[in-house]
């Protein structure tokens, strides 16, 4: 089997300012591998096979070699950085086109694709829906395990309502945080990825033109982004009566 996971590295803080077109400024910020990444990636390394092969894809700026060098720690088996200073800006839907066209030319012979429920930074939880769209195939958001019962089947936790999905060749999934939590590396696994060399492929090795990528590519701009400070005082209703509760909180509508 072939897994394909793509991971985002994502500022280790939430104060990072953005620039003219909305963009974060990463320069001097710490990074981290974005901890859903985690998730999804742990979820492939649980389910891998004798044979099977993981491997990671981020589009990034060339400091996201550190994400994927986390992740060869972790236990995937070949990392992928698609860098370069046209894919800057991308929305999602440019992330998503950049990072289908790696996957139809470099891994088109894909068996389950693992995406991150979000990412702590940009927090669209867009991009897994985008890819898929892009690329065809079905997509499970909430899947919180992968079971194989005649063929892997996602689980989904809806709100409480868990559902088991078939899944088909190619598809993807959308990893939350399941019961588990991810595996830390073995000293083999230090070793390993000391000696497992990153691929870096720019946008003329992934075959997109300059139009079709990044700040250029992009159907949306971010106008502006500021953290959003809620003032109002919460008032909590003991949990008595409710229609006293109700009358209370109707008093207090002006
Ligand atoms: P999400 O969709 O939240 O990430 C989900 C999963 O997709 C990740 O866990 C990972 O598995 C995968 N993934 C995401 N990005 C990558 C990547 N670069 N490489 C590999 N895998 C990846 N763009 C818009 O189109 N519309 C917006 O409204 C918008 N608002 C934004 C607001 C802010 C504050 C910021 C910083 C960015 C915003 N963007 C928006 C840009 C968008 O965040 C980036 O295009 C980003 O690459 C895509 O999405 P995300 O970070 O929201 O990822």
């Amino acid at each position: 089997m072939r897994f394909v996971v793509f991971v985002k590295q994502v500022p280790d803080t939430s104060s990072v300012g953005t620039d003219e077109n909305g963009n974060l400024m990463r320069e001097g910020v710490p990074s981290i591998l974005n901890p859903y990444c985690e998730f999804a990636l742990d979820m492939a390394c649980r389910v891998k096979g004798e044979g099977d092969i993981i491997s990671v894809v981020t589009m990034g700026p060339p400091q996201a070699e550190s994400a994927l060098f986390r992740c060869l720690e972790l236990g995937a088996d070949e990392a992928f950085l698609l860098t370069d200073r046209a894919f800057a800006g991308a929305d999602v839907y440019a992330t998503a086109k950049t990072l289908s066209a790696f996957l139809k030319k470099f891994i088109p012979d894909h068996d389950l694709l693992f995406c991150g429920r979000q990412a702590m930074d940009g927090d669209t939880a867009q991009v897994p829906a985008e890819l898929a769209s892009m690329m065809g195939c079905g997509q499970f958001y909430y899947t919180e395990d992968l079971v194989f019962s005649d063929g892997w089947k996602a689980v989904q936790n809806y709100y409480d309502e868990e559902r088991e999905c078939a899944l088909k060749k190619g598809d993807l999934i959308s990893v939350s945080k399941g019961e588990t939590d991810p595996r830390l590396p073995s000293v083999a696994d230090y070793i390993r990825a000391s000696g497992t060399e990153i691929k870096k492929l720019d946008r003329v090795d992934i075959g997109l033109g300059t139009f079709s990528v990044g700040l250029k590519g992009s159907k949306t701009r971010i106008t502006s982004s500021r953290p959003v400070s809620i003032s109002r005082r919460g008032i909590l209703t003991d949990g008595g009566d409710p229609t006293e509760a109700a009358k209370h909180i109707k008093g207090m509508v002006r």
